[in-house]
């Protein structure tokens, strides 16, 4: 199953990718290109994709989409100031053809910080409710801990299978 994980750069990507990995989040590097790793989960075997969500890489993001099985969307939740950048993006992406079958977790990450938004008022403003073209799902989670990850993860495993 190939899973392609994207978001604005610092929204938690690979941080999140880490923690499900079971491997160290307190020496990460900002992603240039991309990064892939592979992990059994849930009967699965996942191919997960992590890019650099950077403005200058976003361009990039289209070599990535072929055959992806489920789109995760990370979301800073305490990034007030780029919500609407990040539900442009998104929008953006909905579009792809390509991307066209694949289910959508949006994880709503960064839930541990004091001015994080709710996820309800994420889903508002990432307008996910009007989604028609993808089945998908939000979970509010926190990456350095690893909250929900796991029963994220696993309803979206549940999806696509
Ligand atoms: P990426 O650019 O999307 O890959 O983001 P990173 O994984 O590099 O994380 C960006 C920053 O956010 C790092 O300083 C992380 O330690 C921090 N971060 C990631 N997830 C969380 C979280 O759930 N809670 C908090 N408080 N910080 C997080």
């Amino acid at each position: 199953m190939r899973v392609l994980i994207l978001g604005l750069d610092n929204a938690g990507k690979t941080t999140l990718m880490k923690k499900f990995l079971g491997e160290p989040t307190d020496t990460i590097e900002p992603t240039l290109g991309f990064d892939i790793k592979t992990v059994h989960f849930k009967g699965f075997q996942l191919n997960l994709w992590d890019v650099g969500g950077q403005k200058s890489l976003r361009s990039y993001w289209k070599n990535y989409f072929e055959s992806t099985d489920a789109l995760i969307w990370v979301v800073d939740s305490s990034d007030r100031e780029r919500l609407s950048q990040c539900a442009e993006e998104l929008r953006k992406l909905l579009e792809e053809e390509r991307l066209a079958g694949a289910s959508l977790l949006v994880l709503a990450n960064k839930s541990d910080l004091p001015g994080a938004i709710d996820v309800n008022s994420i889903a508002q403003v990432l307008d996910l409710h009007s989604i028609k073209s993808h089945h998908w799902k939000i979970f509010s989670c926190c990456a350095l801990s690893g909250e929900r990850l796991i029963t994220a993860m696993t309803w979206l495993c549940d999806d696509v299978g």
